[in-house]
């Protein structure tokens, strides 16, 4: 499909993405407010990688295509897991992330 050639990005003007990301989470968070509970928009700047992206408050999401080549998908539903389960697939809570 793709060769590995030399490929080179070079965009004169066009400043690092890497220090200012242009996107942000939007995995929604719970807090409070005056009203009490509330959940809102993360908000952290996204960071992506070449199999999904992550934000600075540690969400992270990855692409179906790698899920499916990882042999796993996100589920948060214990009886879809087992129908995952018995297609041998690893089924992982939405958000399950270290921290
Ligand atoms: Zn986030």
């Amino acid at each position: 499909m793709t060769d590995n050639g030399s490929l080179s990005f070079n965009s004169p003007g066009v400043p690092s993405a890497d220090d200012s990301p242009d996107e942000s989470c939007g995995d929604l968070v719970y807090g409070y407010d005056e009203d009490g509970r509330t959940t809102y928009e993360c908000g952290a700047p996204l960071h992506h990688t070449p199999t999904g992206y992550h934000c600075n408050k540690g969400h992270s999401y990855t692409y179906a295509a790698v899920r499916h080549d990882q042999g796993w998908d996100y589920t948060d539903d214990p009886a879809e897991a087992q129908l995952l389960a018995q297609a041998g697939v690893l089924g992982v809570p939405p958000g399950s992330t270290s921290g």
